[in-house]
């Protein structure tokens, strides 16, 4: 009888029992509970500029403001042609050789861009190469296509840059693409054209797909200059990310876009597969395509914030400093994004567990911060910072932490 029968029960998918996304996990769970409960909650765990008193050009919202009652429809899959011919004319600018129109195709951010990307390529036992630290997404979303992240080591002693041997050593013959982050998250580094060179004299060894996610590439500060590696490389196939989450301060807008470049003819095949899944999600949301050309072709203010005066410049002054004054904890100065990756003195404070110490810290201090273990950094070592609330907060914020780790032990 009905009564009788029990409840069917919904497993998730085994497609996820690999799948890490700590960004968004139990630390910030337990903050969530936390604010629900009344506590404020000191939060520099997210990327995510608007929240923080950052904007986007007015003209921008005007742009979308017009152009809105026109974005009713679908675009073609790839995007309007206005919004692809301005990524055209950046790629340029960026020295991205041998890119049309049909090479560039605008998605829901860079995010739905890098899970399409994985799923076309990746079949059980592909390897993929992925910084160590990384922005999981990459990982995942490797992991959820059923391929094997492999990663490569960034060395904190140069400055957070590749180390190329260990990529190297990594390489086998299931390696199918090594993917960067330049500039990165979660370190802040930027890499300079010789260390980009070595990366491409790799994958040029090894035949491999080279995926650079350059979300960062405005927010470039110190007078350093940013290169696409695609720049580098006309003879491999290469894919540039990147969008206005972070230029143009509108995360929310969900605004990115992909270039195709160089040796397209390798990847015929492939390039086959996203256009299929390309063409199966419609197209990217139309409203936040209408303003790429305007966005692009106007005002950068963000030039304004990463300059000395600048908001963004002035917090990174700050929070470098602050934290490395606290006993126990050290960092290299990041140059790009708004990230530091600092390190924390494990043997002083006997911290095997870096989740643990950051629900530590937001429990006693209310502060969030995430561990590195969330971006795929396999020592409890180190934890990473967001230092795009103001200074104020990021005062508030680190007295808490120094306060914390005087008497801290795990
Ligand atoms: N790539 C990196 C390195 C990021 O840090 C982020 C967001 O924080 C993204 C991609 C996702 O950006 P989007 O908002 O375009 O999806």
């Amino acid at each position: 009888n009905k009564e009788e029968r029990t409840m069917r029960e919904f497993k998730k998918s085994s497609k996820l029992d690999n799948v890490l996304y700590d960004v968004r996990g139990p630390v910030v769970d337990e903050a969530a509970r936390m604010e629900e409960a009344g506590t404020h909650v000191l939060k520099l765990n997210i990327g995510n500029p608007a929240p923080f008193g950052f904007r986007t050009p007015d003209e921008v919202i005007y742009d979308m403001r017009q152009q809105l009652t026109d974005c009713e429809g679908y675009s073609n899959a790839m995007g309007l042609f206005s919004a692809r011919k301005a990524i055209m004319q950046y790629a340029q600018l960026k020295h991205i050789p041998n890119v049309n129109i049909n090479d560039i195709y605008t998605g829901n951010g860079v995010s739905e861009l890098i899970n399409l990307c994985m799923s076309a390529l990746l079949d059980t036992g592909d390897e993929i190469l992925i910084p160590s630290p990384d922005y999981p997404l990459w990982t995942a979303c490797a992991t959820l296509a059923g391929g094997k992240a492999v990663h490569y080591i960034c060395d904190e002693e140069s400055e957070w840059y590749p180390d190329i041997n260990d990529i190297r050593k990594k390489i086998n013959d299931h390696t199918k693409a090594i993917v960067i982050i330049n500039p990165n998250n979660p370190t802040g580094a930027l890499y300079p054209k010789e260390v980009l060179e070595q990366i491409v004299q790799v994958a040029r060894e090894h035949q491999l797909i080279i995926f650079s996610d350059e979300i960062y590439d405005r927010l470039v500060m110190d007078g350093e200059k940013h290169i696409s590696i695609a720049s580098l490389a006309p003879d491999l196939f290469c894919v540039t990310f990147s969008g206005l989450s972070k230029s143009h301060m509108i995360a929310g807008f969900r605004v990115g876009w992909m270039i195709l470049s160089g040796n397209k003819a390798m990847a015929k095949d492939y390039i086959e597969g996203l256009n299929m899944l390309s063409n199966m999600r419609l197209c990217s949301n139309v409203p936040g395509q209408s303003i790429i050309q305007t966005a692009l072709g106007g005002h950068q203010s963000v030039e304004d914030y990463i300059m000395p005066g600048g908001r963004v410049y002035e917090q990174r002054e700050f929070i470098y400093k602050a934290l490395t004054d606290i006993p126990g904890i050290s960092a290299v100065k990041p140059k790009a994004a708004f990230y530091i990756f600092p390190k924390i003195d494990t043997k002083k404070f006997n911290i095997v567990n870096d989740e643990q110490f950051v629900l530590d810290l937001l429990r006693e201090k209310k502060v969030l911060l995430i561990h590195g273990g969330g971006f795929n950094w396999k020592q409890p070592d180190h934890f990473r910072v967001v230092y795009l609330p103001r200074i104020e907060v990021l005062k508030k914020a680190t007295t808490g932490m120094a306060e914390f780790l005087s008497t801290y032990h795990q």
